[in-house]
């Protein structure tokens, strides 16, 4: 392999290719040049508008201002999803980004409420879940400690990262790529643009989506499939007239007959969508019970959008890496995949910083990259598939498939542990903590059926006072705190000094 990376040219301009091409004009600051190749005619996915709270840690990265960005972006606070008619219709449980504070010091210890008769929901425990519950939101502080996200439009974000990343000297090429040219060794020599323009690079990195133009259609990567475990495959998205001052601070995903629905909140509008899985859904029925969901008026015609769930057997291949839609997709039910294109950005960032510095990469580097990357993807999967595994509802034939179908053995070992045990067992890059896989667990009413002894010895009145005092001093903190628009619209407001 070529250790020159004198010349990134990034093939895309949605979210992936931005956010990669402003982390390397920013990282690696006059040490590479880099060219972000577009074509406007062909557009960006765009709907993806919520997010986990790693995009905070990249848009302090990058010196991002956080009242600068959630004008840009007519952004929103996240504290986490709201899963409703997942267990069965008419249950909810919330999913915020963990802490629950220390629960006599461990997490598992609440594998033993059901035992000890505490039936109050988890959820209570935890001041972000009850903040979100209450429509409230402040930024965390000392007294208050919680990782939170945002919901913006995508492709406002992908515009804003686009003048940032071109101040700080990346190039912007606009055309439509018609052809490849390929080197000696099977990587990618040149792209070549419609109007007869060509453009060469040492190293080119794949944001362009599912099409998937370098790593699929050029080098002919392999596409491992999830669709067995994730049935969904496509997706009817429809913005809607925000309705009233009220913004809820977190995302709604209610499952439906045949996939689940969305709701997402942003300062100007409402994101509504409906994914679905058409082995078990028309894809006409799915949009008519988008339609009756809306709770404001459409601003546009639904469009609909079709996906395979999975990834791309290896991420990097000769001079191309994927980031992005081109590398895979796991459905949107926690909003992963930004976090996953972050994920492949400091791996790309980590392996270029080592050879800047006079480190080459080996075939040992590569393998450690492709393994890492579609280990984070098959932990992701097993997560999501958690939240449909351990439904009860029978009332359709994708219920009744996800509640029978075989698991991957990396989660059916994980749930033998937590049924058998209490334990949260956690494998090597992970993308959800073992405080996410409790509130899934717990929203899901499955509970371990024996228990660590130790935790045994807390006397049954001890545990009920100490979590009764904790609750109440939660509701009082949260009872004053503004609602979540209150702290958006300050924010909004602040100048940067
Ligand atoms: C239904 C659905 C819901 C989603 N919800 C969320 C969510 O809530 N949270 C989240 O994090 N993510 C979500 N996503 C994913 C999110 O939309 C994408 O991960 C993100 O926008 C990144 O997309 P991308 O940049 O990889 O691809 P795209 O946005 O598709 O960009 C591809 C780019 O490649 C360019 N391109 C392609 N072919 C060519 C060519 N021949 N010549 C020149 N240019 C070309 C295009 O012009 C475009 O600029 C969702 C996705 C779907 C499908």
């Amino acid at each position: 392999m070529s250790q020159t990376f004198n010349r990134i040219v990034v093939v895309g301009g949605g979210s992936a290719g931005w956010m990669t091409a402003a982390a390397l004009v920013t990282g690696l600051k006059g040490r590479v040049a880099v060219e972000v190749v577009e074509s406007e005619d062909i557009g960006i996915v765009g709907v993806g508008e919520a997010t986990f709270p790693s995009i905070r840690d990249y848009n302090q990265l990058l010196g991002i201002d956080e009242a600068e960005f959630l004008r840009a972006t007519n952004g929103s606070y996240k504290l986490g999803i709201r899963f409703g008619d997942w267990l069965e219709v008419g249950q909810d449980y919330f999913h915020t980004f963990g802490h629950f504070g220390n629960l006599f010091g461990s997490q598992t210890l609440w594998a033993q409420h059901r035992r000890m008769g505490l039936t109050e929901p988890l959820g209570q425990q935890c001041v972000p879940t009850v903040m979100a519950m209450k429509g409230r939101f402040v930024l965390p502080s000392e007294q208050a400690q919680f990782k939170y996200a945002y919901h913006f439009d995508a492709v406002r974000y992908a515009a804003f990262l686009r003048e940032l990343a071109v101040k700080r000297d990346a190039r912007h090429t606009q055309g439509r790529i018609a052809d490849v040219s390929r080197r000696a060794d099977g990587g990618v020599a040149a792209l070549h643009l419609d109007d007869g323009r060509r453009v060469e690079g040492d190293l080119f990195i794949d944001c362009s989506g599912f099409n998937a133009l370098l790593l699929g259609k050029t080098l002919n990567e392999p596409f491992v499939d999830f669709g067995h475990w994730l049935p969904v495959d496509g997706a009817w998205a429809c913005p809607c007239e925000r309705t009233g001052e009220e913004l809820a601070p977190y995302t709604q995903a209610t499952a439906l007959e045949g996939g689940w629905a969305w709701r997402i909140p942003l300062q100007n509008r409402t994101g509504h969508g409906h994914v679905f899985a058409s082995r078990f859904i028309d894809p006409d029925r799915a949009r008519e019970q988008l339609l009756a969901r809306l709770d404001g008026k459409p601003l546009a015609e639904p469009r609909l959008l079709r996906f395979s769930t999975g990834h791309r057997e290896r991420f990097w291949v000769h001079n191309v890496v994927a980031i992005g839609l081109s590398s895979g997709f796991l459905e949107p039910l926690e909003s992963t995949s930004i976090y996953l294109i972050q994920d492949g950005i400091s791996r790309l960032m980590a392996a270029l910083t080592a050879v800047t510095a006079g480190r080459p990469l080996n075939e040992s580097d590569l393998a450690l990259f492709n393994d890492g990357a579609a280990r984070r993807f098959a932990r992701i999967r097993d997560f999501i598939i958690l939240h449909y595994c351990l439904t009860r509802r029978r009332d359709s034939a994708l219920w009744r498939h996800v509640s029978s179908m075989e698991l991957p053995e990396t989660l059916a070992f994980k749930l033998e542990l937590w049924r058998r045990y209490g334990v949260l067992h956690q494998y090597d890059d992970e993308g959800f903590d073992a405080t996410s896989w409790l509130a899934v667990h717990a929203g899901m009413d499955h509970w371990p059926e024996r228990h660590d002894p130790v935790y045994g010895e807390i006397p049954r009145e001890r545990a009920l006072a100490a979590l009764d005092q904790r609750r109440q001093a939660i509701e009082a903190s949260v009872e004053r705190m503004p609602p979540h628009h209150f702290t958006l619209l300050k924010m909004l407001a602040e100048r940067r000094v």
